[in-house]
């Protein structure tokens, strides 16, 4: 704690923050941005890292992916949360390493020095060793995976409205959802809407009854962490919404254009143009790099597990909050679930703890309130369950609605966001719908000499199918050449598995 802790050797912003404690927060997602707050009137600089120039609120992705709102409504830049702060830096990029020895991270590849760090780095989405389904199947995690997604649904959408063969449309509004969480059960709902409803009568081809929704689970039921009865409400509302669920079902592999899916009946094979996966998650890497060098624990699935303040063992100065570690110091001993309530929780309280440390305060305990877990399911339906008080239906989404725009750090995109939602469910319209191309495709481009389809060098066409609903049509058009096995809907085979055609049950999502 000397002159030469420097916002990572760059000038502070006063004079008087010149040798004040050095807090380096990497990661600026509930947990990272909750310490920064915290923070805000101690004695210390803060130099906030993250390889993102915003904070993404994750929980609304699925509304990115069906065209509801636009990128912008759920993140908002780091400069405006918190970059006005007297004592904070924001800067961009992404830490790789932390020597916690010389109390060193290493950002943008050098060295630099901290009194306190915070890792607050999230999680990833997972494929349980089977990255190659990552193609076939986008994960949910970032924005551009929501973008990815709705890109797939609305250019399947698009191929289905100018295809002549029924069966070839059937194909194009299948859509399979993997894992059927929250995350997976929201989407599935909000895909329905989406292709069901909202653009019923826009597109003059498409028979929204025709769209099949499948929702694979190895559980028995949806929303396996919530009590019996909310996730019976959940079904029944997914089933009113013509949503599939296939229990006690994993996906063995997966293909452009089919996934093989392992049933209590024996293997099934769909065949759909769009595959979304929201089995699984990771956490952030740089929990197994803090293990490497601290020898400090890491739970089964790879979280960092902490002390009562979120500490490591011999390192008062490093906390490791969020997704990212595993905090089992709770009333019942279970650890606190990978939620944005409890990241914002143990943000806050980090926050709090080291400007006691720094001012010689007496520092606070940690208590963790459970306030439970809630899941939209349409647009005007959700279950909640708070603490033993149960919701479902309008009551539950109107109580999703406000906890989630309470959550939603800043006020322009709680307004942007309570207008849109309403709109929508007066009207069922969505405005976000617009395909575009990557950058390379048409920088080269200006709106009065654009070809149509848009084409620059190379590139795709923003009006010719992706790669990916390309090769699934590829798929398609040679599977429809073999005889279909007799008694089965085209788009779903119960496959003889005998021979070991469909894949290695062994390869079975654990
Ligand atoms: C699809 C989806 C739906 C969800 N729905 C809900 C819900 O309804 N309710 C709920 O409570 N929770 C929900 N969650 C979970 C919730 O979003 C997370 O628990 C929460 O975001 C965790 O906060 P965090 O601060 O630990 O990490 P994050 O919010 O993930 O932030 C981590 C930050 O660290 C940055 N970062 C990562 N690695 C580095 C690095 N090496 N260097 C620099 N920066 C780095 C990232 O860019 C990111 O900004 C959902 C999550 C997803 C994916």
């Amino acid at each position: 704690m000397a002159g030469d802790h420097f916002f990572l050797e760059l000038e502070p912003p006063e004079e008087r923050l010149r040798d004040v404690p050095h807090v380096v927060i990497v990661g600026g997602g509930f947990a990272g941005i909750h310490a920064c707050k915290a923070l805000a009137k101690a004695d210390v600089r803060i130099t906030l890292i993250d390889k993102r120039n915003f904070n993404l609120f994750q929980p609304l992705l699925y509304q990115v992916s069906t065209g509801l709102v636009s990128r912008g409504d759920i993140a908002t830049p780091l400069r405006e949360l918190v970059g006005k702060q007297r004592n904070v830096q924001v800067l961009l990029g992404e830490v790789t390493d932390v020597h916690p020895e010389g109390k060193q991270i290493v950002f943008n590849g050098k060295a630099y020095s901290y009194d306190h760090l915070v890792l607050a780095t999230g999680s990833g989405s997972t494929f349980f060793g089977h990255d190659d389904w990552r193609t076939f199947a986008p994960p949910m995690k970032i924005l551009e995976h929501a973008e990815e997604i709705r890109r797939r649904l609305l250019m399947a959408m698009e191929q289905a409205e100018q295809t002549p063969d029924p069966s070839a449309r059937q194909f194009l509004q299948t859509v399979v959802i993997v894992g059927a969480g929250p995350s997976g059960c929201e989407m599935a709902g909000a895909v329905s809407e989406l292709m069901r409803w909202a653009l019923n009568n826009a597109f003059k081809q498409l028979d929204p009854n025709k769209t099949r929704i499948v929702l694979v689970d190895p559980g028995e039921r949806v929303l396996r962490a919530m009590p019996a009865q909310q996730s019976e409400a959940a079904l029944a509302s997914l089933e009113r919404d013509g949503i599939e669920f296939m229990a006690q079902s994993r996906v063995q592999t997966m293909g452009p254009g089919e996934v093989i899916i392992g049933t209590p009946d024996g293997d099934r094979r769909i065949q759909a143009a769009t595959v979304i996966w929201t089995a699984g998650v990771r956490p952030s890497h740089l929990g197994s790099k803090l293990a490497e060098a601290t020898g400090c624990a890491l739970d089964k699935g790879g979280r960092v597990v902490v002390q009562h303040d979120f500490s490591i063992p011999e390192h008062p100065e490093i906390r490791v909050a969020g997704d990212l570690s595993n905090y089992s110091h709770t009333i019942n001993g279970k650890p606190m679930p990978g939620m944005a309530a409890p990241a914002k929780q143990a943000g806050t309280f980090i926050g709090k703890d080291i400007a006691a440390i720094v001012a010689n305060r007496s520092c606070p305990t940690f208590n963790y309130f459970d306030f439970g877990s809630m899941a939209v399911l349409d647009r005007a339906t959700a279950v909640a369950d708070l603490r033993g008080l149960r919701f479902s239906g309008g009551v539950g989404w109107l109580l999703w609605a406000f906890v989630h725009l309470v959550l939603i750090p800043d006020w322009e995109n709680r307004i942007t966001l309570s207008v849109k939602w309403i709109f929508a469910l007066l009207t069922q319209q969505r405005s976000a719908i617009l395909l575009t191309g990557m950058p390379s495709q048409h920088m080269a481009l200006d709106a009065v000499d654009a070809h149509f389809p848009m084409k620059a060098g190379e590139g795709v066409s923003i009006a010719e199918p992706d790669a990916a609903l390309k090769a699934a049509m590829d798929y398609y058009s040679h599977q429809m050449s073999r005889p279909p096995l007799s008694g089965q809907p085209p788009t779903q085979e119960l496959l003889d598995t005998s021979d070991g055609s469909a894949a290695d049950s062994a390869a079975a999502i654990k």
